[in-house]
């Protein structure tokens, strides 16, 4: 039996085929992982699907790339969002940037990822004031800032041991509320440094 011939765009997913991903969705200094973390969750994709959709070229899903490495445009057509937002989130200006998953308890129970996490200047979160963590409660492992199929696979939990890395859980429908302009501001002071 002769399979039938795909042509690369037929493995594109994106809006066109019903997977949704919504502005309202995103925050202010959302990280690529926060982002892709909902699309995962939200489509209820397996991780391994979502990381073949990263790049032209191929990835080894457990290996995974640097957010960095995306290709953007194509991940912009994945989320239905414009590039420079996509742009945005990658933070690989920074050369303090942390080779591990740093979180804020509080901010993942709202399923919320900032790129400023991944500051090492930052010892704590400009919204709650919590020490930055970047090891597993349950386990005590760090996950590689890498996007990988087992990351990509655990929304909001650790991607080792699968549990949550808030002790509240995460509430999904959260996604729709905007932070404050309190934390809004927080955030940007934090980025600007
Ligand atoms: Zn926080
Ligand atoms: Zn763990």
């Amino acid at each position: 039996m002769t399979l039938p011939i795909l042509t690369l765009d037929e493995h594109v997913l994106g809006p066109r085929l019903g997977y949704v991903f919504q502005r309202k969705w995103l925050q202010p200094y959302e990280s690529m992982v926060g982002m892709l973390w909902k699309f995962a969750h939200m489509n209820r994709l397996p991780g391994l699907l979502v990381v073949s959709q990263l790049s032209g070229r191929l990835i080894d899903p457990y290996e995974g790339i640097v957010p960095a490495d995306i290709d953007v445009k194509r991940v912009a057509r994945l989320l239905g969002i414009p590039r420079h937002i996509v742009g945005e989130s990658l933070c690989h200006a920074a050369n303090d940037t942390s080779k591990f998953l740093r979180f804020c308890p509080c901010c993942v129970s709202s399923a919320y990822h900032s790129r400023l996490f991944q500051l090492e200047r930052l010892a704590r979160c400009p919204i709650h004031g919590e020490a930055l963590r970047d090891v597993c409660r349950h386990c005590g492992r760090q996950a590689a800032y890498r996007l990988d199929a087992m990351l990509l696979d655990a929304p909001f939990r650790c991607k080792h041991c699968r549990s949550w890395y808030s002790p509240l859980g995460y509430a999904p429908q959260a996604f729709d509320r905007c932070l404050a302009p309190k934390a809004r501001a927080a955030l940007t002071r934090a980025a600007i440094g």
